[in-house]
């Protein structure tokens, strides 16, 4: 079983697949990423060129991959998808993007994790169109220059600091993914109730909401448990009491916690005695790595107000100790 609900559900992919916005106008929430990107998709369509290379960052699960696909659909092109960590070596890059054709989106997930070598190969698509295919090795290696038909790359990447400055002054727009409001995940939540043929009460869709941390992907996944639970305990109409039930059992708690949440927390104050305490050493505590915890579990904390990142490290709020129960001794660093 996964720490964290944010993680990746393989036997749910095709009801993920079935539950993904296939334009703009059903993307929910993101009202001014969606405004600059229908600017943009606009506009390269009235210049019958492709669009502009765009960067989305953000905590995993608001949308990025949606997104790509949204954007490919609306300039009728192709979708390549990969991702930085598949591209190891610069021949891996060289030999995706020799067979793009004209106009094709190429969606790179995770891009702060190619190769060095990749990415400067990346520089030179990105701005020219061409790359340089090194033949042999040594003295007598030498550089092919190749062509490549205009396309469109989409870059995710979970915090936009994590890219080298040449590279991200490459995009001609970045778009910035926030967490999404409760009234927002309700949206979501409903539209994937009905394409599940679930009876839902809206009393039964906050309650969802409210423990979906702000997270698209979360609250469907929920959905679909609070799905089998009712399968499972025959009930036709699901209310708040049957959805926090059924999330209860899945170990989510009221404020939308899950496993890695309350484990970073708990380490955090039964081992560092609420910190101060580096990133690396609290991942350790875990059984994390370090970028799990940054860019899974505290962004979340952070914004709930349960956890502070200082220069000396991270330490528990008070409504850390709160949540977990626990008093906070005199000794504990705020
Ligand atoms: P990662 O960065 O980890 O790849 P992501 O940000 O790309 O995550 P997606 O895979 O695009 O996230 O979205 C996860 C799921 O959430 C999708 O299946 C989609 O159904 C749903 N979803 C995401 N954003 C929205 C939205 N704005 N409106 C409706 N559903 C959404």
């Amino acid at each position: 079983e996964p720490l964290t609900a944010a993680a990746p559900d393989p036997d749910d992919k095709a009801i993920e697949a079935a539950l993904r916005p296939k334009n703009l106008d059903d993307f929910v929430g993101q009202k001014r990423v969606r405004e600059q990107l229908s600017l943009v998709l606009e506009a390269s369509r009235l210049r019958g060129r492709s669009a502009d290379h765009v960067l989305l960052s953000g905590p995993p699960g608001l949308g990025k991959t949606t997104l790509s696909m949204i954007i490919a659909a609306e300039m009728n092109a192709p979708l390549r998808i990969s991702s930085g960590p598949a591209i190891q070596h610069a021949g891996d890059l060289a030999a995706i993007l020799s067979s793009l054709t004209e106009g094709e989106v190429l969606f790179l997930d995770e891009i702060h994790r190619m190769s060095r070598p990749a990415e400067e190969m990346l520089y030179m698509a990105m701005e020219d169109f061409r790359v340089d295919i090194v033949v042999g090795k040594g003295a007598g290696a030498t550089a092919i220059p190749l062509d490549l038909p205009p396309f469109t790359l989409v870059g995710a990447t979970t915090r936009a600091g994590l890219l080298p400055g040449p590279l991200r002054d490459r995009f001609g727009f970045t778009g910035h993914l926030e967490f999404y409001s409760t009234a927002e995940l309700e949206l979501v939540l409903r539209r994937s109730a009905m394409l599940m043929d679930m009876k839902v009460n809206s009393a039964g869709f906050s309650e969802v909401a409210g423990r979906s941390r702000g997270t698209p992907r979360i609250a469907n996944r929920l959905l679909r448990r609070v799905r089998d639970w009712a399968l499972v305990h025959g009930v036709d109409q699901i209310d708040a009491r049957t959805a926090g039930a059924a999330l209860d059992m899945y170990e989510v708690d009221e404020r939308g916690l899950d496993r890695l949440d309350r484990a970073v927390l708990h380490a955090l104050v039964t081992k560092f005695n609420g910190g101060p305490v580096g990133l690396s050493t609290l991942a350790i505590a875990v059984g994390e790595e370090p970028e799990t915890v940054e860019t899974v579990a505290e962004p979340y904390l952070v914004r709930e107000g349960l956890l502070g990142r200082t220069p000396r490290g991270r330490i528990a709020t008070r409504a850390a100790w709160e949540h977990l129960g626990l008093d906070m001794p005199e000794s504990a660093a705020q």
